[in-house]
């Protein structure tokens, strides 16, 4: 086995600071749990008070059902016992794993990114993105490849990750205002938290994909911690929302070949992403408003020189917290500015029936530029478009928060352990 040189290391800590790649999540937006059994609506959608939003609640239809998942927030998820189905679907894909990549040398690290004693040979045998930004496994492998790049040109391909967040609707309603929709990349302990919450992203329209169910290092964990993971958020969508994914996205863009075997055998395409505003980075490393601010305008005037003038690009956003719901809003004009098209990445990749459930379709890419549907074609109501304005902080959070009240990430932790790890 190889010792990783050093210009690998120093890869492996650039990209430790991507986007949903540099922050260690732990719970938030808690919620759940509590007194009272509401209906489905804990607030109306023309609510745009945070602490109204995030005053927790219990939703009758999940109250006796959270025994089938495993616990939230809990890193990294496990096969429930008792659960055979789970378990005889584990086995077919883990055989699949052991027939595709039986040279695999992952598990990486840790669940939170430590890579101490890391070592993976030079050769990137893995395809491992966190190292070396690899999304094409080599073509005998039979390994589906990742989205990054869009087909259609100037395109900017819109998702949010990290929801739902409790006080999401100041955000949804400007969607909805803008008659935008998004791909929503959602954390099943979020779901379990806040059903009602991820309820909206469907009625709304929006496009819902699989983020995990504890936003772990995928490279870090076992086979069968790797499809937990992933089956169990895919689940409690279908049983909250009434869909099943077909799409997901791996924290801190943690995937490699084996990951990728295991989330292909749960039918989820692996939608990374080409350009990040690192919005979730405020506060970390000195990093400002302003810094971020710049990020989307790197973007934005990338796409004025016609950088992207022969395809589109996926960017990475996020619902984790208001600065960056907010910042968003504040950002949209320029972006509408310099794109031909904002569109969720079912349009972008013409996923007309994106979910298993084929009663559910979506407008492809022509469709949706030339008139977006105001709901999805399932005809779920769409949500009330009032109100939307500038959201607070958030209420609720373990994180530490900085001066400005945002949520602040662990990701100079993370680099600091990396670079004890890899630069030895
Ligand atoms: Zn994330």
């Amino acid at each position: 086995m190889l010792v990783a040189t050093a210009s690998i290391s120093l890869l492996g800590l650039a990209a430790a600071h991507v986007g949903c790649s540099g922050h260690n999540i732990a719970r938030r937006n808690v919620g759940g749990e509590h007194n009272v059994i509401h209906d489905k609506r804990q607030v109306d959608t023309n609510n745009v008070d945070v602490a109204a939003q995030c005053a927790p609640y219990s939703y009758a239809p999940m109250a006796n059902s959270k025994a089938k998942y495993p616990a939230i927030w809990v890193q990294p998820a496990t096969l429930v016992a008792g659960d055979s189905e789970a378990a005889a679907l584990f086995a077919t894909i883990n055989a699949t794993v052991q027939q595709k990549v039986p040279h695999s040398n992952s598990p990486h690290g840790t669940p939170k990114g430590d890579w101490t004693g890391a070592n993976y040979p030079t050769g990137d045998p893995d395809c491992w993105w966190t190292q070396s930004r690899c999304t094409t496994p080599a073509a005998e492998l039979g390994i589906p490849s990742d989205i990054t790049n869009l087909p259609e040109p100037e395109t900017w391909g819109l998702g949010f990750d990290d929801g739902p967040n409790c006080s999401h609707n100041a955000l949804y309603n400007f969607l909805a205002e803008n008659n935008q929709k998004a791909s929503m990349f959602f954390i099943g302990s979020n779901v379990i938290d806040w059903p009602v919450q991820a309820i909206r992203a469907k009625d709304d329209g929006h496009h819902i994909c699989v983020h995990t169910w504890s936003h772990p290092y995928m490279t870090a964990l076992t086979n069968e911690q790797v499809f937990a993971e992933l089956y169990y958020t895919r689940q409690v969508i279908k049983e909250v929302i009434g869909v099943t994914p077909t799409c997901w996205r791996p924290p801190f863009g943690d995937v490699d070949n084996r990951v990728r075997v295991i989330a292909a055998g749960l039918n989820l395409t692996n939608v990374l992403w080409k350009n990040d505003t690192f919005d979730w980075s405020v506060g970390t490393n000195n990093v400002t408003v302003a810094d971020v601010t710049n990020n989307y305008q790197k973007i934005i005037t990338a796409a004025g020189q016609g950088q992207y003038a022969t395809q589109g690009l996926t960017v990475l956003n996020h619902e984790v917290n208001n600065f960056t719901m907010q910042e968003f809003i504040d950002q949209y004009p320029s972006i509408k500015g310099a794109f031909k098209h904002i569109v969720p990445i079912s349009a972008a990749m013409n996923w007309t029936h994106p979910y298993v459930e084929q009663n559910y379709t979506f407008q492809d890419f022509n469709a949706y530029i030339g008139s977006p549907d105001a709901a999805s074609a399932s005809g779920g109501a769409s949500g009330t478009a009032a109100g939307a304005g500038a959201s607070s902080a958030a209420k609720s959070s373990d994180k530490p928060k900085s001066a400005a009240g945002v949520l602040r990430p662990a990701g100079a932790v993370l680099a600091g352990a990396l670079a004890a790890a890899l630069l030895l």
